[in-house]
């Protein structure tokens, strides 16, 4: 067998080796590395190897299939740097959230001293251009945003909120010296970021209906008015509050300070999806904003909708990480668990199931991966972002609920994590637009005709 032959089986076999392992792998050497020493071995040193690995195997007694939601290898798509990205977000979402998570879900409490650990991985406004950030394809905050979520939706929001929305915000409608100020700390997570649009009479309808008022006085903006649902209001440094403006009418946004007089965040309680974020009712009362913290760029709702636009993509990329962390859970937990004296893996109805998962997983997968190509193609539209969105939050909540089903009573446990995913699923298939609103974004360009109201 030439050495060629023998380094590709290697490969396969490191390949067969369950995810999780491949994780802890990957943290202890580097695979890269360890590829090109590979190929520097002779045939005997291979032999060796190869025996070792194969007896490794049967001793783990891993000779199943390995557990991995990427049935595609679409794993296989990314270079090997961006590899190496994703298996570091993984290993730090393994390591040092998920032992946390259901705990802090449970309690409906954010767990704050991840975000000092969070700045090591460097993954914060990963697709901008300059103010420290990582100027990487949208396709990698993609990948990062289903990695987070495989884990942890929560976290994952949190995260959206902060570099998509916040950020995305300041990005695309601040002026040069908003940037400057805000970007580079966000970027380092030095300051957290909210994002307020939402309000308790105006959800789906916020184009055109939004209640909180902004007038100019001649020096000053003055705000009044209620947001809802708005996620880490309670400890964000800043918010962005999107006002209609008395006298144009037209929708503006604002840098609103932590602590600045006539804001006020109250938590909101009894959520029974994504506890982990702190979700707040903001009331904003003759709240003072100077004209330097008026978003420069933001003149009507059409710049607003250019940022649900560039994060509505992460949503469904989400949505993707949501279903893969049940359907990997589901997996491992039929493989182990035994009724009629054999695991209920090798029962033909559980199977139907998994494969129901995996198909839909697939389809979302190379859906949102075609998603983010055209996104950095600059070919993005709403319609197209909007469709993902829908599919992918619909198709997730079929997901998790067979997740749950395969796993009988345990499936409503945290402790198996899947029980925290199905409730999870219900806020990502209505946040960021619901499906119906996603549905009239996407019927409106396929017909030509808006059917948003009668
Ligand atoms: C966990 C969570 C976190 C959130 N975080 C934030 C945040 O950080 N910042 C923020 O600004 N917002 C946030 N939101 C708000 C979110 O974007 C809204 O919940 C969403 O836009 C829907 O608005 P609504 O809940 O008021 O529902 P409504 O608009 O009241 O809709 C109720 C139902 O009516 C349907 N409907 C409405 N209009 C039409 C129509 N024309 N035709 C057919 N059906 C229609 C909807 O699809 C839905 O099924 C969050 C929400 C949740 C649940």
């Amino acid at each position: 067998m030439s050495v060629f032959r023998k380094v590709r089986n290697t490969i396969n076999l490191l390949k067969s080796v369950d995810m999780d392992q491949l994780a802890k792998i990957n943290k202890q050497i580097d695979l890269s590395e360890a590829m090109k020493s590979l190929g520097q071995l002779d045939e005997r040193q291979l032999k060796g190897l190869m025996k070792m690995l194969k007896t490794k195997q049967k001793k783990g007694q891993s000779d199943l299939p390995p557990i991995t939601g990427d049935f595609y290898n679409l794993d296989l798509k990314l270079t090997e740097e961006q590899r190496k990205l994703q298996m570091e977000v993984r290993n730090f979402m393994e390591d040092e959230v998920r032992p946390l998570v259901n705990d802090h879900w449970n309690r409906a409490k954010f767990p704050h001293e991840i975000i000092e650990k969070f700045k090591k991985l460097n993954i914060t406004g990963v697709p901008y251009e300059g103010y420290g950030c990582p100027n990487l394809p949208f396709l990698m905050e993609g990948i990062i945003a289903q990695e987070i979520a495989r884990v942890d939706v929560s976290i994952s929001t949190f995260f959206g909120v902060h570099s998509g929305l916040a950020m995305g915000s300041i990005y695309l409608c601040g002026s040069e010296e908003q940037k400057q100020e805000w970007l580079p700390k966000m970027q380092k997570l030095d300051a957290i970021g909210a994002f307020g649009l939402t309000e308790p009479n105006v959800g789906s309808g916020v184009a055109g209906g939004l209640e909180t008022t902004c007038k100019f006085d001649g020096e000053n903006w003055i705000l009044n008015g209620q947001k809802k649902w708005i996620g880490n209001a309670t400890f964000a440094d800043v918010i962005i509050i999107w006002a209609r403006d008395v006298d144009s009418n037209q929708v503006k946004g604002f840098l609103v300070r932590k602590g600045n007089p006539g804001y006020k965040a109250e938590k909101m309680e009894d959520k029974m999806a994504l506890r982990i974020v702190q979700n707040a009712i903001i009331t904003l009362t003759d709240c003072v904003i100077p004209e330097s913290d008026r978003l420069q760029k933001a003149d009507s709702f059409k710049d607003t909708a250019k940022v649900l636009r560039m994060t509505r993509a992460g949503v469904a990329w989400q949505a993707v990480g949501c279903a893969r962390g049940a359907y990997e859970s589901a997996l491992k937990y039929t493989r182990k668990r035994e009724q009629f004296g054999r695991p209920i893996a090798s029962y033909q109805l559980i199977q139907n199931h998994l494969v129901e998962m995996v198909s839909n997983l697939t389809a979302m997968q190379t859906l949102v991966f075609r998603l983010s190509e055209m996104q950095d193609a600059d070919l993005l539209t709403d319609e197209h972002a909007s469709l993902a969105k829908v599919f992918c939050s619909m198709r997730t909540r079929d997901v998790v609920s067979r997740a749950r089903e395969v796993m009988g009573g345990n499936g409503i446990l945290l402790e198996h994590d899947v029980a925290r995913f199905v409730a999870d699923a219900e806020a990502i298939y209505s946040y960021e637009g619901t499906k119906e609103i996603n549905s009239l974004i996407v019927g409106r360009a396929i017909t030509g005709y808006s059917a948003f109201v009668s």
